[in-house]
């Protein structure tokens, strides 16, 4: 029997553990950046690693908090890494939960979004109609004030991660949450911060959804991780009855390892992006991963142990 021991390391495990680990689940649900690979490159040995458990029979699906990457990117990103055998929707990301979400709450509306270019092209593509605010070197704020007036209502103020991020976008955002109470907000990924490469982690998206909130007193409806709505999402999408055949793999602590534990699933916590051993062993016992690895890599000890 495999001991019940939490943020156990997943190599500690004798032959007989390695075993039964691996026929505990027939779904893998991978976070990708942290995981897979970095936001500026892959991680060594991931695709292969993604080709063993398929290999296995197991289910491999991605959950990431990254829409700034289209569809395509992700299958190219795959493609190149040797993994051939993931498709469109074996694949969820924010936007996709969120264009659910609006059109199934918020039909024909006009939302205003601070999502980047591809995450924009997404919901327009899907036929919803967006508003963003146009980027521009000369705002003052008087230009900001007669922007400002009147606010058109929209159905929802959506919140992703864009590299051109603005002040003059936050304050009209700020303006539609404020002035209207039937304006929805929504957010996508929720991360305190991004790991860029091994030795560089930038600041994530949480910090402006808080300020946000602090300046209208709205709660957002978070459709990326951890939101309980996407744990809710993921089990119907891919059919997940006993949530403990599933195993959520990531490196961060709130939204992939809280998440996974919260929707009941087992979770491996990799240390090869957001978070620290010590981050981890300093967690409360009930937060705390399954299991945890310094990387995929590890993995692949697993898969020769078996052979
Ligand atoms: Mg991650």
């Amino acid at each position: 029997m495999l001991v019940k021991q939490k943020a156990r390391y997943i190599l500690d495990l004798n032959a007989e553990e390695r075993k039964e680990f691996l026929k505990s689940f027939d779904i893998v649900l991978s976070d990708c950046d942290g995981v897979i690979w970095l936001l500026a490159g892959p991680i060594p040995g991931a695709g292969n690693i993604i080709n063993l458990f398929l290999q296995a029979g197991k289910k491999y699906k991605l959950i990431s908090n990254n829409s700034m990457r289209s569809d395509d990117e992700y299958l190219d990103l795959l493609g190149k890494m040797g993994v051939q055998d993931i498709g469109n929707n074996d694949i969820v990301h924010p936007v996709k939960t969120i264009t659910r979400y609006l059109q199934k709450h918020k039909p024909g509306q006009l939302v205003y979004s601070m999502g980047c270019d591809v995450f924009n092209d997404h919901l327009r593509k899907s036929g919803i109609e967006v508003q963003t605010l146009e980027s521009r070197n000369d705002w003052t704020f008087s230009l900001l004030s007669k922007s400002l007036k009147p606010v058109e209502p929209v159905g929802a103020v959506i919140f992703d991660l864009s590299l051109n991020l603005s002040y003059a976008a936050l304050v009209h955002a700020q303006q539609h949450l404020k002035n209207n109470p039937n304006t929805d907000f929504i957010v996508g990924a929720t991360d305190e911060n991004a790991p860029v490469t091994k030795d560089l982690v930038v600041i994530g998206p949480s910090g402006f959804i808080q300020l946000l909130k602090e300046n209208t007193g709205k709660d957002p409806i978070v459709l990326g991780k951890p939101g309980p709505l996407l744990g809710k999402f993921l089990k119907e999408h891919f059919e997940i009855k006993d949530p403990k055949r599933a195993i959520f793999f990531g490196d961060a602590l709130e939204q992939d390892i809280k998440f996974g534990n919260a929707c009941g699933f087992q979770t491996l916590l990799m240390l090869s992006g957001a978070t620290t051993k010590e981050q981890m062993l300093a967690l409360p016992e009930e937060h705390k991963p399954d299991y945890y690895a310094n990387n995929i890599e590890d993995l692949k000890q697993l898969f020769e142990q078996k052979m």
